[in-house]
C-alpha cells in the first residue's frame, strides 16, 4: 500500500501526535533487497576492514584510500546516488543501512566513507545543476574520485558562517579566485574534489563552490600535515590552504550566498547517517564484551554471571536497540516523504532536499543520542575487559577513541541539542507543528483536579505508552513555560534549551523503542519478543528519570511561587508510574539473553 501524506507525521510532530506502532518502520521490516545489501556490506566489512584493523590503528592512510576504492567498485559509495549518475539509486533506508553495517570495523574508514558519501557528494546531488551532476557525481559514486568538504576554519567552527575564506570574481567574469585556510578536513589527503565555502565581497552568507584538486597541478591548493588524533587514526584529516585558486564560475553551487543553507542541509543528512554509522559499532562492542565476559573467570566464575556485569550488558543492549529503533523509524519517514514529494511532481533532487529538511529535528536528536550511546557503550566495554580493556591489544580502547569524535563533528552535540529545540519552536511559529494548542491543554490539565482512577494497564505497553504521553506533556509544560517567560530571548538561556533538548531526545528514543517492540510483539508474539520488551521498558525507565531531572532543573530556574509549585506538582504527576517496573529483573532478562546467545542478538 502506498504511503500518503496523511499517514506520516511531519518532522517534530511526534511530540504532539500519537504514532501507531503499525506506522513505524523497524529493522525487522527490511525488504529482501535490503537484507541482501546488509549481508554484502557486512561481508565487505569483515574482509576488507576488520581483517586489517591493526593497519588502520597504525595510521595506514593508503589502506583507507584503497578500501574506499574497493567500496566504490562494489557500488557502496553510490547507494544514495540516482542511477542516472552511476549510483544504485536505492532509498534512504538502504543508505542508512549501508552506513550502519560498513562502519563498525574502524572509525577511520567510517569517517572517510561518511565524509565522501555524505558531505562530499550530497551538496552536488542536492544543489548541483544538471551539468555539475553529470560531470562530477558519477566519478564520486564509483570511487574514481573522492570528495572532501571544506567548511571549518581556524576561526570558524560551530560559527560556520563566519569563515574568512574569500572568493573574488575575475575581471572577465569567468572565474573566482579563492583564498583562505580550512581546517580539520576529512579525506583531504586523497580527494580529487572539494566542496569549498567562501565569502564573496561582504556578503552576509558564504557561497559554495566545487573545486577540483589534482596533486600534480594543484592550482594554488596546499595541504597541511596529517593531524595526530585521539582516534580515527587512519582517517586523513588535514588543513587545506587556498592561494589564488581559480574556480570557473560554473562551479558555483546553487547561487551566491546560498552556501550556508547548503552547508546546513548537507549536515542534516550527515547527522542521521552518522547516527546509523554508530549503530553497528555498538552491536560489535557488546558482542565482543559479552564473549569476553562469558570466557573470563574470576572467583572461579565467568564474570558474565556477576550482577555488576549483567547491568552493563543489559544497558548496552537496550541503548543499541533504542538507537536502531529510532534511526530506522526516521530513515523511513524521510524515504516516504521523498516519495510523496516525487509523486506530487517534485524532481528527485527537490524531493530529497525537502524530505531531509523536514526531519532535521529528528536528525539532530539521533546524532546526539546515538553518538553518546556508542561512547558509553565503549566505555562500559573497557570496564568489562578490566585491565585488558585499557590495552591496545583488545578492540575496546580503539572503539572508545573512535567513538569520541562523533560527539564533535557534524555539529557538536551542544549545537545539535540547541538546534533541535530551536527548530521545533520555529516550526511551531510557522504553524507546521501545533505546539501551542497542546501546551495550553497541558496548562489547563495542571490547574484541574487530577483523576484518581486506577487505569487498566494489563495490555502490553499500555502503561508505557501512557508514560510517553506524560513525558510529552512534560516537554510542553517546560518548554512552553520557558517560551512564555523569555520569548525570543530563550535563545540566550542555553541551559534551559539543553535541558529541553534532553527531554525531547529521551521521548523520541524511548517512544521509538516501544513502538518497534509493540509492532513486533503483535506479529511475532510477546514471548518471542520478551527480551525486547524488557529493553524497551528499561530504556523508558531511564528516560523518565532524565526527564524528571531536566524538568525540575528547568522549572526551578524559570518559574517562581505558585507557578513553580504547580509545575513541580505536574512534573511529579507526569513522571510517576502506577506500577514501577522491576528494573533489576528487566536487566537480568536482557543480560541472560545476550549471555546465552553470546552476542547482540536483536
Ligand atoms: C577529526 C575531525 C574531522 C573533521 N572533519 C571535518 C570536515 O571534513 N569538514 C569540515 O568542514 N569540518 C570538519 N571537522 C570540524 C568539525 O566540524 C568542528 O571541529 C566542529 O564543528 C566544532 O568546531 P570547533 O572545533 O571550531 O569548536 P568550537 O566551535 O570552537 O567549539 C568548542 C566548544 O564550544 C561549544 N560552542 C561553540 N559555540 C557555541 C555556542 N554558540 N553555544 C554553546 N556552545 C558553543 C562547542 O559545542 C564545543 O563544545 C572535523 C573535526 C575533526 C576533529
Amino acid at each position: 500500500m502506498e504511503t500518503t501524506e496523511k499517514d506520516i507525521l511531519r518532522g517534530g510532530q511526534f511530540l504532539v501526535k500519537e504514532t501507531k506502532c503499525e506506522d513505524v518502520f523497524t529493522p525487522e521490516d527490511f525488504s529482501e533487497e535490503q537484507k541482501m545489501m546488509k549481508d554484502a556490506v557486512m561481508e565487505f566489512n569483515e574482509r576488507e576492514i576488520i581483517a586489517h584493523k591493526p593497519r588502520f590503528e597504525a595510521k595506514d592512510y593508503a589502506l583507507t584510500e584503497e578500501v574506499m576504492r574497493k567500496a566504490g567498485e562494489l557500488g557502496f559509495l553510490g547507494v544514495a546516488v540516482p542511477e542516472a549518475y552511476s549510483g544504485l539509486g536505492m532509498g534512504f533506508v538502504s543508505t542508512c543501512l549501508t552506513c550502519d553495517y560498513i562502519s563498525s570495523g574502524t572509525g577511520s574508514f567510517s569517517t572517510a566513507f561518511g565524509a565522501h558519501t555524505g558531505i562530499g557528494t550530497m551538496p552536488i546531488t542536492l544543489y548541483g545543476t544538471e551539468e555539475q551532476k553529470q560531470k562530477y557525481v558519477p566519478k564520486l559514486a564509483t570511487g574514481e574520485w573522492f570528495g572532501a568538504y571544506c567548511l571549518t576554519e581556524p576561526g570558524a567552527g560551530s560559527d560556520a558562517n563566519s569563515g574568512k575564506t574569500t572568493a573574488e570574481l575575475s575581471a572577465d567574469g569567468k572565474s573566482y579566485k579563492i583564498n583562505g585556510q580550512k581546517m580539520w578536513i576529512s579525506n583531504a589527503g586523497f580527494c580529487s574534489l572539494m566542496i569549498v565555502f567562501a565569502r564573496i565581497e561582504d556578503d552576509k552568507n558564504i557561497t559554495g563552490f566545487i573545486v577540483e584538486y589534482d596533486k600534480d597541478n594543484p592550482n594554488g591548493i596546499t595541504l597541511g600535515e596529517e593531524e595526530h588524533k585521539l582516534g580515527i587514526r587512519a582517517s586523513s584529516t588535514r588543513q587545506v590552504f587556498f592561494n589564488d585558486t581559480v574556480v570557473p564560475v560554473e562551479n558555483m553551487l546553487a547561487g551566491r550566498g546560498e552556501g550556508f543553507k547548503i552547508a546546513m542541509n548537507a549536515l542534516n543528512v550527515g547527522r542521521i547517517k552518522l547516527a546509523a554509522a554508530c549503530l553497528d559499532s555498538q552491536r560489535r562492542i557488546l558482542t565482543t564484551a559479552v564473549q569476553y565476559a562469558n570466557e573470563r573467570k574470576q572467583f572461579k566464575t565467568p564474570i558474565s554471571e556477576f550482577g555488576a556485569i549483567k547491568v552493563k550488558l543489559a544497558e548496552m543492549a537496550a541503548s543499541a536497540y533504542a538507537g536502531e529503533s529510532a534511526t530506522y523509524r526516521a530513515a523511513k519517514n524521510i524515504e516516504d516523504r521523498i516519495a510523496i514529494r516525487e509523486a506530487s511532481g517534485n524532481t528527485h533532487q527537490e524531493a530529497e532536499l525537502k524530505g531531509v529538511e523536514e526531519y532535521a529535528i529528528e536528525c539532530s536528536i539521533l546524532k546526539v543520542a546515538v553518538s553518546e550511546d556508542v561512547q558509553n557503550c565503549a566505555d562500559e566495554g573497557i570496564q568489562i575487559f578490566g585491565g585488558m580493556g585499557f590495552s591496545e591489544e583488545t578492540p575496546m580502547e580503539a572503539a572508545w577513541r573512535d567513538a569520541r569524535i562523533a560527539r564533535i563533528y557534524e555539529g557538536t552535540n551542544e549545537i545539535n541539542r540547541m538546534l533541535s529545540v530551536g527548530m521545533l519552536v520555529k516550526k511551531a511559529m510557522k504553524g507546521h507543528v501545533d505546539l501551542l494548542g497542546p501546551a495550553q491543554a497541558v496548562q489547563e490539565e495542571l490547574m484541574g483536579i487530577p483523576s484518581f482512577d486506577t487505569p487498566d494497564y494489563s495490555e502490553l505497553f499500555s502503561e508505557e505508552k501512557e508514560m510517553i504521553k506524560k513525558l510529552k506533556k512534560t516537554f510542553l509544560m517546560v518548554a512552553g513555560g520557558a517560551v512564555q517567560k523569555y520569548g525570543p530571548q530563550l535563545e540566550d538561556h542555553q541551559q534551559l534549551l539543553i535541558a529541553a533538548a534532553d527531554i525531547l531526545i529521551e521521548i523520541y528514543m524511548a517512544e521509538s523503542a516501544i513502538l518497534r517492540t509493540e509492532k513486533n510483539a503483535k506479529r511475532f508474539g510477546e514471548e518471542a519478543q520478551s527480551a525486547q520488551i524488557a529493553m524497551a521498558k528499561l530504556y523508558l525507565y531511564h528516560a523518565v528519570d532524565i526527564v524528571e531531572e531536566k524538568g525540575k532543573e528547568s522549572i526551578i530556574s524559570f518559574a517562581e511561587g505558585d507557578e513553580q509549585r504547580m509545575m513541580l506538582m505536574g512534573l511529579k504527576r507526569f513522571t510517576k508510574y502506577a506500577n514501577y517496573p522491576d528494573i533489576v529483573d528487566l536487566r537480568k532478562e536482557v543480560a541472560e539473553k545476550v549471555k546465552a546467545e553470546n552476542k547482540y542478538c536483536f
